[in-house]
């Protein structure tokens, strides 16, 4: 779907690539944009190939119209990994599994079904007039078309499982919701949804992330803006990160800020040989972690604070202020005593903890006197934390 628009569009941007506008580096985004081929890396033929499982899947059930059905799952998957030959085995494997848990888990709202890998385009108009074609690609768009309101689905094969907070400020979703709105008139709200397969969990849990027309006027306005300081600049920022990973720029002559992230953002490891390289690094990138952190509180100390990047993204380098209510034990025993006949008997083991690093703890746990009266009530505790030490070195 494409909306009409007076003026031919003077750029043509895909959701992913706005994105890296928003809120990644405007200097990696005109590289894509301009189609300067990016690094391939593992991950993209593995995502690829589960989407295309989970949109013919989708056919299928819609075709014989049943929520779920796994008797062509086997083809299906068959087909999608021919036509990825890239994959290595590991991949394949991973693919089959997400395949398998889509199968599992996945019941196809048939009633409000509209599409999956559903094509939508809007011609966004610029306050000069020039035009930008918005771009993106749903995986599955649902319709109530008596309250009027779209779901948006995208499925996800990647690992992490962000908070429930985070979706209704994903801007993928939002950029969805904006073409949802922009093509479909008679929608008056859109709602966001992460699918995670390997999982098969749906989020967000509790929250919803829901946006209104309100909501996606004022992200359209924020478009205009970002997207004609884009078109305008004559050098775009880099902002190094994670993503630089995927940038095409990621040359020491073509980006010498790629250098400052380079190499913390490895594959999972699978072989031990691996895990000796891992384990060796992250040794080795705690202590230089440390240093990095003298050097960078030595510079704040004598500049003041230093943001990295610009607008409502950057990571500011300040001795941020942390508020947190502090409450002697005396004054909540004293509140508890003097409001019992409103509160009752409460729990002090659960509001009161013992702090075993003081002085006068530890004058009291090793008194001559006491010492056995503390052995009587001691429980031994044993907790797990992920991390290494030496052989026999004491517990920090
Ligand atoms: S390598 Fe990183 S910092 Fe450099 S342009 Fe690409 S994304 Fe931006």
């Amino acid at each position: 779907m494409t909306t009409a628009t007076a003026a031919p569009p003077v750029l043509v941007v895909r959701q992913t690539y706005l994105t890296w506008i928003l809120s990644k580096c405007p200097k990696g985004a005109k590289a894509l944009i301009d189609g300067k081929p990016g690094p391939s890396y593992g991950g993209a033929a593995r995502g690829t190939a589960v989407h295309e499982f989970f949109a013919r899947y989708n056919e299928w059930l819609y075709k014989i119209g049943r929520p779920t059905d796994w008797t062509q799952a086997g083809t299906i998957l068959r087909d999608v990994l021919t036509d990825h030959p890239e994959l290595t085995a590991e991949e394949r494997d991973d693919v089959a599994d997400q395949a398998r848990r889509i199968c599992d888990t996945y019941l196809m709202d048939l009633e409000h079904f509209y599409g999956s890998e559903e094509h939508l385009e809007y011609d966004l108009t610029l306050t000069d007039g020039r035009v930008v074609r918005i771009t993106g690609t749903l995986d599955l768009l649902l319709l109530d078309s008596i309250e009027g309101v779209a779901t948006i689905r995208d499925c996800k094969s990647n690992h992490q499982l962000p908070p429930d907070s985070a979706i209704a400020k994903d801007l993928q979703l939002k950029t969805y919701a904006l073409l949802v709105f922009r093509n479909m008139p008679e929608v008056v709200a859109v709602k966001g949804e992460l699918w995670f397969p390997r999982y098969g969990m749906l989020l967000p849990r509790k929250d919803e992330a829901l946006w209104t027309e309100e909501d996606i006027d004022a992200f359209e306005a924020h478009l205009r803006d970002i997207l004609k300081a884009f078109l305008d600049a004559p050098h775009h920022e880099a902002i190094p990160g994670a993503h630089c990973q995927y940038c095409p720029l990621r040359r020491l002559n073509r980006c010498t800020l790629w250098r400052s992230y380079y190499g913390t953002t490895p594959p999972p490891v699978v072989s031990a040989e691996q895990f000796q390289k891992l384990g060796r690094q992250i040794i080795v990138l705690e202590q230089r972690l440390d240093v990095l952190k003298a050097h960078a509180k030595d510079w704040v100390n004598e500049h003041g604070p230093a943001a990295i990047g610009s607008g409502e993204y950057a990571e500011v380098f300040d001795f941020h202020k942390r508020e947190s209510e502090e409450l002697a034990a005396s004054d909540l025993l004293a509140i508890l005593e003097n409001n019992r006949c409103l509160v009752g008997d409460q729990p002090l083991d659960d509001l009161l903890s013992v702090k075993k690093t003081t002085k006068a703890y530890k004058n009291l746990r090793y008194h001559q006197e006491l010492r056995s009266a503390f052995d009587d009530v001691m429980q031994p505790k044993v907790t797990t934390v992920f991390g290494h030490k030496k052989p026999g070195a004491d517990d920090e």
